[in-house]
């Protein structure tokens, strides 16, 4: 196959066995995602760990439903939350997607909230990010003069507004306003933290989104996150301290009853974004992103090239 001999050119190999393993929507499930591979995003036609020059993929699984199909990846294990946020391979996996043609990503996952005027249950796309990460690695151009990428707007507009319109037509509602702050885990926030992180102009807190949207973003890749969020972040709201459950006193019973449900239906809200989105052409300036790079003759078409490989998988 082409693309074989294209990816063993550049020093590495991956495992796609079928052109149908192929999609050019992809979706990265965030806690809890791994309860979804049953069956409720449609029919699955195969899955693949695709091995990349940063390590091997998570698996990613294809679907087809409604006449789309899509990929679809949890990002913290298959069978529970296996991988804390700060051990994800993100790279890895988003080279994966890149592998199988995905040219847009919904990526899903669920914040804590610093900004009172949210709750409990809530959806959120957010429209900012800030980096509290420490130590993540943060790119595919080690050791190349690529970079200065532009992040304003930060997630992809066109994504965004399909995202809107489904959650219109499935009359959820939903936030379209918020910066979430990215720190590095996997333990929680400090008080401290919390409260400078609202000084800051920080509405929610998670874990994941950093670097995942910047990696997608050097491989000209849409991005869009929907937050649900889970529970008010340390020192927002009093909370004795409870011991041996999640989050320990953070969230309230009847909260995490609010956030299964407000899971539940993610399902659902990923097949609508797609469907509303699926026929459009991207016209943003995701796809874009390494023009510059193109234009000047430093990079070409071939993406894979774009890395410098050292070591052969
Ligand atoms: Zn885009």
């Amino acid at each position: 196959m082409r693309l074989i001999t294209q990816a063993k050119a550049c020093g590495y190999q991956f495992e796609i066995t079928a052109m149908k393993n192929f999609s050019k929507f992809a979706v990265i499930g965030g806690s809890g995602a791994f309860l979804f591979l049953g069956g409720e995003f449609g029919k699955e036609i195969g899955a693949r760990k695709i091995k990349t020059p940063f390590g091997v993929s998570s698996p990613v699984h294809f679907f087809e439903t409604d006449n789309f199909s899509f990929a679809f990846l949890s990002r913290h294990g298959e069978k529970g939350y296996e991988i804390a946020a700060s051990f994800v391979n993100y790279r890895a996996n988003i080279w994966a997607l890149k592998e199988i043609g995905a040219e847009r990503i919904i990526a899903w996952t669920g914040p804590g909230i610093i900004n009172t005027r949210f709750k409990v249950g809530d959806y959120l796309l957010p429209s900012d990010l800030i980096d509290e990460t420490k130590g993540r690695k943060y790119t595919f151009f080690e050791k190349r003069g690529l970079g200065f990428i532009r992040q304003s707007p930060v997630f992809c507009t066109q994504l965004k507004s399909s995202a809107k319109e489904a959650m219109k037509t499935l009359k959820i509602p939903c936030h379209f306003k918020g910066v979430y702050i990215c720190t590095e885990g996997p333990r929680l926030e400090t008080p401290a933290e919390i409260r400078k992180f609202k000084l800051n102009g920080g509405d929610v807190v998670g874990m994941t989104l950093i670097p995942e949207c910047f990696l997608a973003r050097e491989l000209e890749i849409c991005y869009m996150p929907i937050c649900y969020l889970t529970n008010f972040a340390e020192g927002v709201n009093k909370r004795n301290f409870k011991k041996g459950v999640l989050f320990e006193g953070m969230q309230r019973e009847r909260e995490r009853e609010k956030v299964n449900n407000v899971q539940r239906k993610f399902p659902k809200i990923i097949k609508e974004i797609i469907k509303t989105a699926f026929s459009d052409e991207r016209d943003c300036h995701c796809k874009d992103s390494m023009l510059r790079y193109k234009k000047a003759g430093i990079i070409d078409k071939n993406w894979r090239s774009w890395v410098k490989i050292k070591n052969k998988i």
